[in-house]
């Protein structure tokens, strides 16, 4: 069987589709958009397009889309922007989830050191926080209110339409961070009462290095690179137009066989979460239904993540422990930890994120190769040992 690529949720092949639209941009239509001369102006009618079809997607306005080099840089922005407001009106308090990715929960480190507050909400065992203890948390001096869409190691889906109601009549901002969401559930930025969000192109089969955020109309966005006056001033340097391109592709794409996609991956999953139940002493992390259509997770007592990667990928299966980011460091991941999970089944995490070219027959290969490698990784691990013998009690079941 050929390779098995499980880890969507870190990166995605770009689609046929992302890289035509996105070659005549490298050599032919190479201009720079801010250039006057005919070359440049056929570039920037490119990226007037590519705003216009990102802009439709969300059901934003054009105006209200700027391009940045990635879900990261979308991010920073958009904390910094609601933070700089806030502090025009002396609203220091930032309300946000313990299980963001990373470049929220650093960026709001950064702005704790410098005199704001972070409440982290608690996200439960199911990896889902309640619009109602957004509301809770809310002062008079919150000025931002940052919860992801979906979570990118567990795959939960936050009630995003509720937290933004809540947002809309307690009149404090609210950004979302849709990296893993976008192009594999429906964004209405205006039905869900979104004010800033977050995508990035190589999530959805789009390239690297290419993001976009959405500010509502009247959100003056704050600058984090500072230089031209690209992107309406607010965010500097020669605009990636060939990514920008490629990215816009392969979101109208995304978005045209959103439902199908979905469906075909839900199938997938399912079976891959029957499968991988049947393992003793496991536990599926994150919400059952409320998860995205292409996510797995889970915890196996007795093993750690790392090996179980190493053996799955000479079985030519690529999977994840977690994120991208964290992979490589010894400490569990914040999301295991933020859902409850202890520090000695965090470490036994397996991600498979699966997108639509996913088959049953690539499912049931996995399943077993996990069953083998699980049982194997067992069968020398001193831990399972004393679980066994009952010197170690069980945490999962
Ligand atoms: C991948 C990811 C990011 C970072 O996006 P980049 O484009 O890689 O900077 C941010 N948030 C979430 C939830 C992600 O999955």
């Amino acid at each position: 069987m050929d390779y098995i690529y499980a880890d969507n949720a870190a990166t995605t092949a770009v689609s046929e589709t992302a890289l035509n639209a996105m070659l005549p941009f490298f050599r032919g239509n190479y201009g720079n958009p801010s250039s006057l001369h005919s070359v440049g102006q056929r570039a920037n009618e490119a990226l007037i397009a590519a705003r216009e079809t990102v802009a439709k997607v969300l059901n934003a306005d054009a105006k209200e889309i700027i391009f940045t080099s990635g879900g990261s840089e979308a991010d920073n922005q958009a904390i910094v922007t609601a933070a700089d407001i806030g502090a025009k009106k002396g609203k220091k308090h930032i309300v946000s989830t313990a299980f963001e990715h990373h470049a929220v929960l650093h960026t709001l480190r950064k702005l704790e050191k410098q005199g704001y507050e972070v409440t982290l909400l608690d996200v439960h065992e199911n990896g889902i926080v309640t619009p109602e203890e957004v509301a809770a948390a809310i002062r008079e001096d919150t000025c931002l209110v940052t919860v992801m869409f979906a979570n990118n190691e567990i795959g939960t889906v936050q009630p995003i339409k509720e937290i933004g109601a809540v947002c809309r009549e307690k009149k404090v901002l609210f950004h979302t961070d849709a990296v893993q969401a976008a192009g594999h559930l429906h964004i209405d930025v205006k039905d869900m009462n979104v004010d800033m969000l977050s995508i990035s192109g190589h999530k959805f089969h789009g390239p690297k290095g290419v993001g976009a955020l959405y500010a509502r109309r009247g959100i003056l966005l704050s600058s984090i690179i500072e230089g031209g006056a690209q992107e309406r001033g607010k965010r500097a340097g020669t605009e990636n137009l060939p990514a920008i391109v490629g990215m816009a592709a392969a979101l109208e794409e995304a978005a045209a066989h959103l439902d199908e996609n979905a469906a075909k991956e839900r199938r997938v999953r399912d079976q891959l979460i029957e499968g991988l139940s049947e393992i003793e002493h496991c536990v599926l992390n994150g919400d059952r239904e409320r998860r995205l259509p292409g996510n797995v997770n889970f915890c196996f007592e007795g093993i750690e993540g790392e090996s179980i990667l190493l053996l799955l990928d000479d079985k030519g299966i690529a999977a994840s422990s977690g994120s991208a980011c964290t992979s490589g460091s010894l400490e569990p991941s914040h999301v295991l930890l933020a859902i409850g999970r202890p520090h000695e089944i965090a470490h036994g995490s397996l991600r498979l994120s699966i997108d639509e070219t996913a088959t049953e027959e690539q499912a049931a290969y996995i399943i077993e190769a996990v069953k083998d490698t699980v049982a194997l990784l067992r069968s020398m691990s001193p831990v399972w040992r004393d679980l066994k013998s009952g010197k170690q009690q069980f945490i999962t079941k």
